[in-house]
């Protein structure tokens, strides 16, 4: 996709939604229109689902891995649900390009396998709260486009979990391609720093009109 395009798709529009750190929120977005996922603070992970206005199809990670040709998105690549229907095209993004598929959402075993107090805040239970605050019934967790998350892969396959290098301000600019709620989950994750170690978690905002 151009350059030209790219920084057309800065331009904010006016609504914000600010999904406080730990939090999760959701917008609904019509086809065609745009949504900004802003690194208001910088660093912060954003788990991010899209599911159909009625729930009935769920952005796939697995089938836009094979729609795009590879494992992390890209300016002018295409996410598709798990119909194989397009339903977001990522149309700018200024992070630097660190974004994950790969790892689950975080949820209650992952802290308590980490040693957490239990009831830490975690990503799977602000996808089913934010999902049903937009009047939509969860199913299970899809799994996350983990925004702004940085999970290289080594030449023998394996995986580590590094810091965030997206700087304040920064964000990633997706148009729509049908309607769609998009929920985002500002990573409460506090015991991996994988939102950095300047006290995670922190607000991501989200723009739309
Ligand atoms: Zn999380």
């Amino acid at each position: 996709m151009s350059e030209g395009v790219a920084t057309a798709g800065t331009a904010r529009p006016g609504s914000r939604t600010t999904v406080t750190g730990g939090t999760g929120g959701a917008v609904r977005v019509a086809a065609g229109h745009r949504v900004h996922v802003v690194n208001t603070l910088g660093q912060q992970v954003a788990d991010t689902w899209a599911v159909g206005p009625h729930g009935g199809s769920t952005l796939s990670m697995s089938h836009t891995r094979l729609a795009m040709g590879r494992v992390t998105p890209r300016v002018g690549d295409v996410l598709v649900d798990d119909l194989r229907q397009p339903m977001l095209a990522m149309v700018a993004d200024t992070s630097g390009g660190g974004h994950d598929t790969l790892i689950a959402a975080c949820d209650p075993q992952r802290y308590r396998a980490l040693g957490a107090e239990a009831g830490h805040a975690n990503c799977s239970d602000n996808y089913r709260a934010a999902l049903a605050a937009a009047g939509l019934a969860p199913r299970s967790t899809p799994d996350p486009l983990n925004l702004f998350m940085a999970v290289p892969i080594a030449p023998d396959g394996s995986l580590t979990l590094e810091s965030s290098s997206a700087p304040a301000g920064s964000e990633v600019v997706f148009e729509a391609l049908q309607d769609l709620v998009l929920i985002v989950s500002a990573c409460p994750q506090d015991m991996v720093p994988i939102s950095g170690t300047t006290s995670p978690p922190r607000q991501i905002d989200l723009y739309t009109d």
